[in-house]
């Protein structure tokens, strides 16, 4: 599969971080093969990928492009949040949708709940046979994109995710201008007025806290965004060694001088780290071990860190070659940054493995 996702990217990733947009019909043909969420169950239409095989195929995109890895990552979020928090009609109904073409993203973020996702403003009421959801969305990769939004919020005393789909009047969604990296990833604020829907539009599993609620879909946008960051890592590394050995400074080629070297054994290190905590998370998940969430901390943790110095390194490495806007591995610089914030920031990371630390007995 990664190697038709290759041969469809071809080089264009750089002209599309330039334009800050993709294709729509490559996008929408990868959606209607189920590429965009290829963990869905064959029972619902999907390819049913493994975690493992999930991971090493979104890997593969990511070192294609990151904006349509973000895209994978949001599909497959919203796929995974409808299978985990929804009734089996809707299961039955909407996931097919999703493997079969129709386009989603996941809206956690507002404007005073980032890291807080307890600060959520966001309301749906119900109101006789129909909800009514109030509120607004920051941020959201792909919605841009999207024909249909899962959107997390308020519900009576609790929580919960509602569907709805982006042509409901009072929905408006309007594109971040200029991100910093994954430009062409369709990230855009909502804004919901109003917005009345069918009550079955709200997935089954409903009440408890947000943050009870989010921790399901976050796992999977966490190993989803750990094996980008591996992505990500090999691309840097092709870049960088590539170049090393065809550039000639000082009479030898840049990959004979020791400093350059350090830089290419740092990078691999980064990429076999990366690599074996997502595979490590991938098993627990496929397992359907109860280590799985903080398995996933772990690997996006542990993969935006290391693509971050990673990118940097190739930077270096290719010196004014890699200094172009668009250009892979500056690309992959801008792209690696955003991967410490997202999904969970370094910082929220470090908390929640500084409590695993420090209450799980070893
Ligand atoms: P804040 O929460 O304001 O944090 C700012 C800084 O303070 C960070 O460094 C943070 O780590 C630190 N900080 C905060 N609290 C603590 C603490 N207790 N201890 C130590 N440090 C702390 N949201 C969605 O819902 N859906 C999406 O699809 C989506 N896609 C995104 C894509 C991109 C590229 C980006 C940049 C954001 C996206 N977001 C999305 C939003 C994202 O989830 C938030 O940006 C993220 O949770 C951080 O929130 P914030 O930006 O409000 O930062």
């Amino acid at each position: 599969m990664t190697s038709l996702v290759a041969e469809m990217v071809g080089d264009q990733a750089e002209e599309w971080d330039r334009r800050g947009r993709l294709p729509m019909a490559l996008v929408r043909e990868l959606a209607g093969r189920g590429m965009l969420c290829a963990q869905v169950p064959a029972r619902y239409g999907g390819l049913g990928l493994t975690a493992a095989a999930g991971g090493a195929f979104t890997a593969g995109v990511g070192g294609l492009c990151s904006s349509l890895r973000s895209l994978m990552t949001s599909q497959g979020m919203a796929a995974w949040t409808i299978e985990k928090l929804g009734g089996a009609a809707q299961r039955e109904a909407r996931l097919p949708e999703l493997a079969g073409g129709r386009l989603a993203a996941v809206a956690f973020s507002e404007p005073a709940a980032g890291s807080d996702l307890s600060a959520i403003e966001t309301r749906i009421r119900a109101e006789g046979d129909t909800v009514v959801i109030e509120g607004r969305k920051v941020w959201i990769t792909g919605a841009a994109y999207a024909d249909l939004l899962v959107v997390f919020g308020r519900f009576g005393d609790g929580a919960a995710a509602v569907l709805v789909p982006v042509s409901a009047p009072g929905v408006r969604v309007e594109r971040v201008p200029d991100p910093l990296g994954c430009r062409a990833a369709g990230h855009a604020d909502v804004h919901l007025d109003s917005v009345r829907l069918p009550a079955d539009s709200v997935l089954q599993r409903t009440g408890g806290s947000v943050e009870l609620l989010v921790t399901s879909p976050l796992t999977y946008g966490r190993l989803s965004v750990a094996w980008g960051c591996v992505g990500i890592l090999r691309a840097c590394l092709n870049a960088a060694t590539d170049h090393a050995r065809s550039r000639t400074q000082f009479g030898k080629p840049l990959a004979d001088h020791q400093l350059v070297a350090r830089h290419l054994a740092e990078l691999l290190v980064g990429e076999q780290v990366a690599t074996r905590t997502s595979e490590h998370a991938s098993r627990c998940w496929d397992a359907g071990l109860p280590e799985t969430a903080t398995a996933a901390v772990l690997a996006k943790h542990v993969g935006a860190v290391n693509a971050v110095r990673g990118a940097a390194a190739a930077v270096q490495v290719l010196g004014s070659a890699g200094a172009r806007d668009g250009q892979a591995a500056a690309r992959a610089y801008r792209d690696a940054k955003l991967m410490e914030i997202i999904e969970g920031s370094n910082e929220i990371c470090q908390l929640i493995l500084a409590r695993h630390a420090l209450t799980v007995p070893r």
